[in-house]
């Protein structure tokens, strides 16, 4: 990782307080205003990523000195929190193009190549998707079959990923694949395959529970490029430093906010009821206070690991973010927030009764609650688990 003045600091309060009042204005106005309709259709939300792109959020990671927002993990979190209150489509494709952005802004700064990069993305609100998941091994991360090839200064790769996240729209996809074709599995680095240099042959469809909008197609890409596009850092230190953390930092910041919109669902339902009964408790209303404690449980959890995080790009030595102890808390908020989100919004539901059910009431909660369940498998909980197990055997808190 680069030294901590590269990164990106944080914008002024002020500043952000406003950026965070035009976020919840475009979550009204463009995202919320076509939820419905994205997760109907399981269509790409075109208009909420072109709002976000004439409001420069794409480029909101990236440090003021090349152009972009320079807002800090903390601020980021916060913009995906707002984003889930309005549509958990859009808010996951924003939360997954900030990790992609995240990784270069992190690890690859001191390229010529990854800099004229970051300026173009800036200047075009450039769309980066991201494919680790593999056809023969899953979910893990650390493991891949597929090799770039590297001749001269170009490359070739060609990887069978059973799940892109809007791979269709994407303008740049990280890939992540074996550094040569006679490296282990595990020896892996991170490609950057620029729109126009792939071909994407489909191999799956996307037809799911929830998270529909994210249109997380499977293809087998085929691709070439520069040698210069392999990121400069290995694949094993971009996920322990980044791409681990930054990922269960967003998605619990985004989950936070489906629930918390569900939790406002509740709330206008109990008022509703409150009015039939003047000057008496409903019982729901009981539901509604219980249910807020927890969603201030798994915001606190959020926030506490957030500003962990951060401090340690701030100011710690980069062994401090490879450590076990970090390792098994980042694990722990994923495990701890996508059990929660599925917790909390089914509580909303029990407030909201029939009408929560419905797909066709304002109380509506549905689309909350299928998409509260993919959060567990967005790199297996089970997986994750098993990973924390192994580590506790040899660690112990101090
Ligand atoms: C909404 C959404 C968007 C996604 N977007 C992307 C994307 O853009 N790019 C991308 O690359 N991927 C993406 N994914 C894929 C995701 O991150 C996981 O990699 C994928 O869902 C894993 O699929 P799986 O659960 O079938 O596989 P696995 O992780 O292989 O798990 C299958 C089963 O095997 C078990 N299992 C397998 N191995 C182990 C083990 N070692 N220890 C314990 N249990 C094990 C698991 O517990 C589980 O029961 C997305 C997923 C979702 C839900």
């Amino acid at each position: 990782m680069n030294e901590s003045e590269t990164l990106p600091a944080g914008a002024p309060k002020p500043i952000f307080d406003r950026l965070v009042n035009e976020a919840h204005a475009i979550g009204k106005e463009v995202l919320a205003a076509n939820a419905a309709d994205v997760d109907r259709l399981a269509r790409f939300p075109n208009e909420s990523i072109d709002a976000l792109r004439r409001a420069r959020l794409l480029s909101a990671y990236v440090p003021k000195a090349f152009g972009g927002m320079g807002l800090n993990v903390v601020q980021i979190a916060k913009v995906c929190e707002v984003f889930g209150q309005y549509c958990g489509s859009s808010a996951m494709i924003y939360a997954m193009h900030k990790i992609q952005v995240a990784c270069v802004v992190h690890h690859a700064q001191g390229s010529p190549y990854f800099q004229s990069y970051l300026r173009q993305l800036v200047d075009e609100q450039r769309l980066m998707a991201s494919a680790t998941t593999e056809m023969g091994v899953g979910g893990d991360l650390r493991s891949s079959i597929c090799a770039v090839e590297v001749e001269g200064d170009s490359f070739r790769l060609t990887k069978k990923a059973p799940v892109i996240s809007y791979g269709e729209a994407a303008d740049d996809i990280l890939i992540t694949c074996r550094k040569s074709p006679n490296a282990p599995a595990s020896e892996q680095v991170h490609v950057l395959v620029r729109r126009g240099d792939y071909t994407a042959e489909p191999l799956s469809t996307w037809d799911t529970l929830g998270f529909r909008g994210t249109c997380s197609t499977g293809f087998t890409v085929t691709s070439h490029g520069k040698a210069a596009q392999i990121l400069p850092t290995p694949f094993a230190d971009i996920l322990a430093q980044t791409m681990h953390p930054f990922s269960h930092i967003v998605w619990s910041s985004l989950w936070s906010g489906i629930a918390i919109d569900a939790l406002n669902q509740a709330r206008a339902y109990v008022r509703t009821e409150a009015r039939k009964t003047p000057g008496e408790t409903p019982l729901n209303a009981i539901r509604l206070a219980e249910v807020d404690r927890v969603l201030q449980e798994m915001r606190n959890n959020v926030a506490t690991f957030t500003h962990e995080y951060h401090d340690l790009l701030m100011h710690a030595p980069r062994e401090a973010l490879t450590s076990f102890g970090f390792s098994i808390r980042t694990n722990n908020l994923k495990l701890s927030a996508s059990q929660l989100i599925v917790d909390i919004v089914g509580r909303a539901m029990l407030i909201c009764g029939i009408s929560g059910y419905r797909n066709d009431s304002k109380y509506s909660i549905a689309r909350h609650l299928r998409d509260a369940y993919g959060a567990a498998l967005m790199v297996n909980n089970d997986r994750i688990m098993k990973h924390n197990a192994t580590m506790l055997l040899v660690h112990k808190e101090g």
